[in-house]
Protein backbone atom coordinates (compact mmCIF):
# COMPACT_ATOMS: atom_id res chain seq x y z
CA UNK A 1 0.00 0.00 0.00
CA UNK A 2 1.07 3.59 -0.59
CA UNK A 3 0.18 6.68 0.90
CA UNK A 4 1.40 10.05 0.49
CA UNK A 5 2.17 12.61 2.92
CA UNK A 6 3.57 15.72 1.70
CA UNK A 7 4.25 17.42 5.03
CA UNK A 8 6.51 14.72 5.81
CA UNK A 9 8.97 16.54 3.88
CA UNK A 10 8.65 20.03 4.84
CA UNK A 11 12.28 20.47 4.15
CA UNK A 12 12.22 20.16 0.35
CA UNK A 13 10.40 22.16 -2.19
CA UNK A 14 6.78 21.90 -2.37
CA UNK A 15 5.59 19.06 -5.01
CA UNK A 16 8.98 18.32 -6.06
CA UNK A 17 8.90 14.76 -4.53
CA UNK A 18 5.46 14.45 -6.08
CA UNK A 19 6.33 15.98 -9.74
CA UNK A 20 9.10 13.54 -9.15
CA UNK A 21 6.99 10.32 -8.89
CA UNK A 22 4.30 12.00 -11.54
CA UNK A 23 7.52 12.00 -14.06
CA UNK A 24 8.88 8.86 -13.38
CA UNK A 25 5.50 7.00 -14.11
CA UNK A 26 5.12 8.49 -17.23
CA UNK A 27 8.69 7.46 -18.44
CA UNK A 28 7.87 3.78 -17.12
CA UNK A 29 4.45 3.88 -19.23
CA UNK A 30 6.13 5.04 -22.51
CA UNK A 31 9.39 2.62 -21.92
CA UNK A 32 11.13 5.32 -21.59
CA UNK A 33 14.56 5.55 -19.20
CA UNK A 34 15.08 8.41 -16.60
CA UNK A 35 18.63 9.35 -18.16
CA UNK A 36 20.60 11.62 -17.13
CA UNK A 37 19.77 14.07 -19.53
CA UNK A 38 16.21 14.04 -18.26
CA UNK A 39 17.32 14.08 -14.47
CA UNK A 40 18.98 17.35 -15.41
CA UNK A 41 16.04 18.69 -16.96
CA UNK A 42 13.67 17.79 -13.94
CA UNK A 43 16.44 18.99 -11.50
CA UNK A 44 16.69 22.44 -13.28
CA UNK A 45 13.11 22.83 -13.73
CA UNK A 46 12.49 22.17 -10.03
CA UNK A 47 14.21 25.16 -8.94
CA UNK A 48 12.18 27.58 -11.37
CA UNK A 49 9.37 29.21 -9.76
CA UNK A 50 8.46 31.19 -13.14
CA UNK A 51 7.50 31.37 -16.52
CA UNK A 52 10.27 30.30 -19.06
CA UNK A 53 10.81 28.80 -22.53
CA UNK A 54 12.82 25.85 -23.78
CA UNK A 55 15.50 28.31 -24.82
CA UNK A 56 16.68 29.62 -21.79
CA UNK A 57 16.15 26.11 -19.75
CA UNK A 58 18.69 25.36 -22.50
CA UNK A 59 20.93 28.18 -21.48
CA UNK A 60 21.08 27.57 -17.94
CA UNK A 61 22.73 24.02 -18.64
CA UNK A 62 24.99 25.70 -21.36
CA UNK A 63 25.59 28.22 -18.23
CA UNK A 64 26.62 25.08 -16.04
CA UNK A 65 29.00 23.90 -18.51
CA UNK A 66 26.21 20.72 -18.48
CA UNK A 67 26.21 19.41 -22.00
CA UNK A 68 22.51 18.61 -22.80
CA UNK A 69 21.30 19.32 -26.08
CA UNK A 70 18.51 21.85 -26.96
CA UNK A 71 17.18 19.37 -28.98
CA UNK A 72 16.73 16.92 -25.46
CA UNK A 73 15.27 19.86 -23.80
CA UNK A 74 12.64 20.37 -26.88
CA UNK A 75 11.59 17.00 -26.49
CA UNK A 76 11.84 16.31 -22.91
CA UNK A 77 9.35 19.37 -22.20
CA UNK A 78 6.06 17.91 -23.79
CA UNK A 79 7.18 14.34 -21.52
CA UNK A 80 6.94 17.29 -18.41
CA UNK A 81 3.54 18.26 -19.76
CA UNK A 82 2.34 15.08 -20.14
CA UNK A 83 2.95 14.16 -16.86
CA UNK A 84 1.46 16.84 -15.46
CA UNK A 85 4.71 18.63 -13.95
CA UNK A 86 4.50 21.57 -15.91
CA UNK A 87 1.59 23.86 -17.79
CA UNK A 88 1.97 25.54 -20.87
CA UNK A 89 2.41 28.80 -19.67
CA UNK A 90 2.43 32.49 -21.23
CA UNK A 91 4.68 35.19 -22.00
CA UNK A 92 6.35 37.69 -24.50
CA UNK A 93 6.55 37.11 -28.33
CA UNK A 94 5.62 33.73 -29.55
CA UNK A 95 7.94 31.37 -28.14
CA UNK A 96 6.03 28.56 -25.88
CA UNK A 97 6.24 29.39 -22.46
CA UNK A 98 6.09 26.62 -19.56
CA UNK A 99 5.76 26.64 -15.64
CA UNK A 100 5.61 24.53 -12.51
CA UNK A 101 1.80 23.15 -11.91
CA UNK A 102 3.61 22.89 -8.50
CA UNK A 103 4.78 26.08 -7.56
CA UNK A 104 1.27 27.40 -8.21
CA UNK A 105 -1.53 25.35 -8.87
CA UNK A 106 -3.06 25.02 -12.40
CA UNK A 107 -4.31 28.28 -13.62
CA UNK A 108 -4.83 29.56 -17.27
CA UNK A 109 -3.64 33.32 -18.92
CA UNK A 110 -5.09 36.28 -20.03
CA UNK A 111 -2.19 38.49 -22.03
CA UNK A 112 -2.38 41.69 -23.31
CA UNK A 113 -1.45 42.30 -26.81
CA UNK A 114 -0.36 46.10 -25.74
CA UNK A 115 1.32 45.41 -22.72
CA UNK A 116 2.66 42.40 -22.73
CA UNK A 117 0.76 41.87 -19.44
CA UNK A 118 0.05 38.88 -17.97
CA UNK A 119 -3.03 38.10 -15.96
CA UNK A 120 -3.32 34.69 -14.22
CA UNK A 121 -6.61 33.23 -13.33
CA UNK A 122 -8.01 29.84 -12.03
CA UNK A 123 -12.11 28.81 -12.82
CA UNK A 124 -13.43 26.14 -11.55
CA UNK A 125 -16.55 26.44 -14.33
CA UNK A 126 -14.29 26.67 -16.85
CA UNK A 127 -12.08 23.64 -15.83
CA UNK A 128 -15.41 21.89 -15.56
CA UNK A 129 -16.59 22.97 -18.87
CA UNK A 130 -13.33 21.45 -20.13
CA UNK A 131 -13.83 18.07 -19.06
CA UNK A 132 -17.14 18.47 -19.91
CA UNK A 133 -16.94 19.17 -23.26
CA UNK A 134 -13.98 16.57 -24.02
CA UNK A 135 -16.18 13.88 -22.84
CA UNK A 136 -19.14 14.64 -24.71
CA UNK A 137 -16.42 14.18 -28.25
CA UNK A 138 -15.14 11.17 -26.03
CA UNK A 139 -11.79 13.09 -26.18
CA UNK A 140 -9.20 12.83 -23.91
CA UNK A 141 -7.37 15.50 -22.64
CA UNK A 142 -3.59 15.33 -22.11
CA UNK A 143 -2.96 18.52 -21.16
CA UNK A 144 -4.86 22.12 -21.80
CA UNK A 145 -3.22 25.29 -22.59
CA UNK A 146 -5.98 28.27 -22.79
CA UNK A 147 -4.67 31.66 -23.40
CA UNK A 148 -6.91 34.94 -24.18
CA UNK A 149 -5.57 37.22 -26.14
CA UNK A 150 -6.69 41.25 -25.83
CA UNK A 151 -6.31 44.75 -23.90
CA UNK A 152 -5.87 45.06 -20.12
CA UNK A 153 -7.56 47.10 -18.70
CA UNK A 154 -4.29 49.95 -18.34
CA UNK A 155 -3.85 49.23 -22.09
CA UNK A 156 -7.76 49.99 -22.80
CA UNK A 157 -7.59 53.57 -21.06
CA UNK A 158 -4.15 54.51 -23.01
CA UNK A 159 -6.61 54.25 -26.08
ZN1 LIG B 1 1.27 31.36 -15.05
ZN1 LIG C 1 -7.10 25.49 -17.12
Amino acid sequence: MSSSHESKFPDKPLGNENDRKKFEALLKKKNLKFTYERKYIFEEISRLKGHFDADSLYERFKEKGLRIARDTVYRTLPLLLESGVLQKSAGEGKREYFERISSKGHHDHMICIKTGRIIEFHCDEIERLQEEIARKYGFKIIFHDHRIFGLSKEAQEQE
